[in-house]
């Protein structure tokens, strides 16, 4: 990965003394990347210093300004809002404001600064920089400092600039620190609201934060299925040709359209800088008047005001803002005058480092062509990601009348196999309703390869979904039961038929019952057992027909680790109950001293939960299947905490609570129980320890936004090739026929294909969704230890241990 790629040498580079600070409305995860700027800019050799209240903290120096030692930032991770502090400061935005911050750098001998906040903070310190040689001067000439103070400091003021934001606002980055913990808030909050409107029959009328960006409001619709969604970037209708400026006809057909549906609810959501065509704002009582008095909706509004902006940073807010802030000091080791002061964004899932002032610009003609009613122009100046859900969302919410001719409508069966992971639902809700939107027949079915060969299959109607978005487990049923691969066919020669599945299916049942059903395409939610099955039908294909037809493998397991994708559904939501029960768990452990917990988290036998779960949790290290453990290591890890704890104890300072993750599968030999006695008995009185098993806490649970948001997208993108594997399956077909080969088995099946691309599995890599055919994957799978042969992760083992002191001692003084 890169940040910990930049890792590989620690060695002292030019001893730099970089400040920190925070800046703007706070968010959830600029704690975490305080922490990784000071514990790496410690590690590089460099001195870091806490600039606190922002801006202000600059312009008053004094206290405000302080060092940062190793042990400042303990228990940052887990902490919302910014722990050194934010304001808003007019005085910086003066000159002479700027000029005493300049005074306040140099007094302290500061020559870098990494700022984290919005674009106005950004901007702010883009200034700073620009006048910088002047400021200098300035101090110099009026006699506040001298020469000899400021010699080296005098040329040159090194910016990098790090995105906290919850609105997810700025140009030139795919996300913002703070924008997944408060979707969050916000989702925790809209589904609380759904069970009671559910319970009366209520509309709700909710605004959320963004004042010039629909991101959050957009996430939030897609993530509890809201009925409706009012953007700055989007001003209703939807519909101009039929409804003209008049959006309150179209809001109020569509609502009531889904009341007859059944939905007990009406849920709108309206972002805090919505406006119709012609600018003017819309706000949650004016459509609550509407709803009251056109529909009779009994409608409530809600404001959910800060609550969207704090509380315990997520998964990913703290792996961001922790891989961000390693990388910012890298930067600021790299920079030179020449170059333009970086701003450090998230691109394809790979760290960048762009122009600051690009960004900041690109961000201001979002807001200046949605002043202009350049609609269109401010959607296409949003990352590519944000029209995709818009448009998905819109195709699964609202019931169109988009469809295909009868010639292209195809029965779709979609099934659930292997462990349940969340999201599992909400793919399937998306995929039932696209399909039902576009004349296709959705099939649900029930309870894996063994409800198949029981008939167990229906069509799913709009309504039955509702809710499901929001659902943990499986609402088709899941289990290990697998399709028995067929000798003499590659399957065969695999290593599937192990211990893993409950039960083994004759491929001929499996194959009579996709007929059966007349079952032109197969979407298969789950994780490995999902992707060996398609193996192996996608084997048997030459024995069976049935399976000549688009499949499709949506991977959904906590796990990760199927190959072809960097995340599986699900993945995330067990990813944030580790980092909430580790949190919980390092208060016990810190709050009884000199406790160390060693945790076993699930992921068979891939360690992705393990390395992210301890690098998101603050874990001393992870043992993870893909290195195994070994007494070596054991004694290392012994070596370290005794080394750590006794230097507590000689400095009477707070014993800190400590984790070490390990995946369930990391080692026969040293379990975790066995792990825990090593340790307690080579602990000798200095530290204690105790285990924590989270088993199957892990499977199951709310699905997390993120997991909702990425859902939706794979659910669309798999539906959409679906159609089109079935064009290329009747223009192939078409052409054979007319070159009257003999001997080719087409069967009656419209979608009759049997290209080795047509078996694929969907995957998210880097910031592009891919389709690779089972066959191509092969090459990446180690079919033994059930996982890919990539793991994009895996560097980030070394950052948990660079992170938590591992190989550093402090500097003498
Ligand atoms: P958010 O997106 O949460 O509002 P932000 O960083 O855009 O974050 P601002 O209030 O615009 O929030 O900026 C934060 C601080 O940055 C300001 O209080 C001010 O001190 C400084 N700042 C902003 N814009 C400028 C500017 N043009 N020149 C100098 N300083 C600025």
């Amino acid at each position: 990965h890169d940040a910990s790629a930049s890792l590989v040498s620690l060695t002292a580079v030019t001893r730099k003394k970089i400040g920190v600070l925070t800046s703007g409305g706070d968010s959830s995860g600029m704690n975490a990347a305080v922490r990784a700027v000071a514990r790496i800019a410690l590690q590089r050799g460099c001195v870091p210093f806490a600039i606190h209240e922002g801006y202000e903290g600059l312009v008053e120096g004094g206290a405000l300004i302080r060092r940062l030692g190793w042990d400042d930032v303990r228990g940052y991770l887990s902490l919302g809002g910014t722990v050194i502090g934010t304001a808003r400061s007019a005085r910086f935005r003066t000159r002479e404001g700027r000029l005493l911050a300049a005074f306040n750098m140099i007094k302290n001998g500061i020559d870098a600064l990494v700022v984290c906040g919005g674009d106005g903070s950004l901007t702010g310190a883009d200034l700073l920089r620009s006048e910088w040689t002047g400021l200098v001067d300035e101090l110099i000439e009026t006699g506040r400092l001298v020469t000899s103070e400021c010699q080296h400091l005098r040329t040159n003021l090194t910016i990098v600039g790090l995105v906290g934001s919850i609105d997810n606002d700025m140009s030139s980055t795919d996300i913002t620190i703070g924008a997944y913990t408060s979707l969050h808030r916000i989702c925790e909050s809209l589904d609380s609201l759904t069970s009671t409107a559910m319970s009366h029959q209520r509309a709700f009328v909710v605004e959320v934060m963004g004042r010039h960006c629909g991101w959050l409001a957009l996430m939030a619709a897609i993530s509890v299925g809201a009925d409706w969604v009012f953007l700055p970037e989007r001003p209703p209708p939807l519909d101009s040709a039929k409804y003209g400026a008049n959006w309150e006809d179209e809001m109020c057909e569509r609502l009531s359209q889904n009341r007859k549906l059944g939905s007990r609810i009406t849920l709108v959501i309206i972002c805090e800088g919505a406006i119709d065509q012609n600018l003017n704002p819309i706000k949650p009582d004016y459509v609550k008047s509407v709803l009251d008095s056109r529909l009779g909706f009994d409608t409530r509004v809600t404001n959910l005001g800060h609550v969207q902006r704090g509380g315990a940073p997520c998964a990913y807010d703290r792996y961001l803002a922790t891989v961000q802030g390693v990388e910012a000091v890298e930067a600021v080791l790299r920079s030179t005058p020449e170059t333009p002061a970086p701003m450090i964004g998230m691109s394809q899932h790979r760290i960048t480092a762009g122009p600051l002032m690009d960004a900041v610009k690109l961000t201001h003609e979002v807001a200046e062509a949605i002043s202009k009613k350049d609609f269109k122009k401010a959607m296409d100046l949003r990352d590519p990601d944000f029209t995709r859900a818009y448009d998905a969302y819109i195709e699964s919410h609202l019931i169109g009348d988009n469809h295909l001719p009868e010639s292209r409508r195809l029965r779709i069966g979609i099934i659930h196999t292997g462990a349940p992971a969340g999201g599992m639902n909400t793919a399937t809700r998306i995929a039932a309703r696209l399909c039902l939107n576009r004349g296709h027949t959705p099939l649900a079915i029930k309870n894996g390869f063994s409800g198949l060969c029981r008939g167990e299959i229906s069509a799913l109607s709009w309504h039955q979904v509702i809710g499901w978005q929001t659902k943990g487990g499986s609402e088709l049923g899941t289990n290990r039961d697998h399709p028995l691969p067929v000798p003499g066919t590659y399957a065969a020669n695999l290593d599937i038929s192990d211990a893993y599945a409950t039960s083994f299916i004759d491929c001929g049942r499996i194959a009579f019952f996709l007929q059966k059903y007349d079952i032109e395409a197969l979407m298969i939610i789950g994780g490995f057992e999902a992707y060996t099955s398609l193996i192996t039908l996608d084997a048997a294909r030459s024995i069976y027909p049935a399976f000549c037809i688009p499949m499709i493998n949506l991977p959904a397991t906590v796990s990760n680790n199927v190959p072809g994708t960097d995340f599986s559904l699900g993945s995330d939501t067990a990813l944030n109950t580790i980092v909430e029960c580790t949190d919980r768990i390092k208060q016990s452990a810190t709050s009884s001293q000199k406790r160390v917990f060693i945790i076993e988290v699930q992921g068979g036998n891939c360690g992705y939960l393990a390395v992210l779960g301890g690098l998101a949790s603050g874990a001393t290290t992870a043992y993870i299947p893909e290195e195994g453990i070994s007494l070596d290591m054991l004694q290392r890890d012994v070596k370290h905490l005794n080394a750590r704890y006794e230097r507590e104890l000689t400095h009477s300072a707070r014993n800190e609570g400590r984790v070490i993750i390990r995946a369930e599968a990391a080692c026969s030999t040293y379990t975790t129980n066995v792990i825990s006695d090593i340790f307690r008995h080579e602990g000798k009185g200095l530290f204690d320890s105790r285990t924590a098993v989270l088993g199957h806490l892990q499977q199951g649970g709310v699905p997390s936004p993120l997991d909702r948001v990425r859902a939706t997208r794979l659910s669309v993108e798999c539906i959409d090739w679906i159609e089109r594997s079935f064009l290329e399956a009747q223009a192939a077909r078409s052409k054979d026929e007319n070159s009257s080969k003999d001997g080719v088995f087409y069967s009656n099946l419209r979608s009759y294909t049997n290209k080795s691309t047509h078996a694929c599995v969907i995957g998210i890599q880097g910031a592009e969704v891919l389709f690779t055919p089972v066959q191509v994957l092969l090459d990446e799978t180690d079919m033994n230890k059930r996982r890919g042969t990539k793991a994009w992760w895996m560097g980030l083992t070394r950052l948990i241990k660079v992170l938590s002191k591992y190989h550093y001692e402090d500097p003498v003084e």
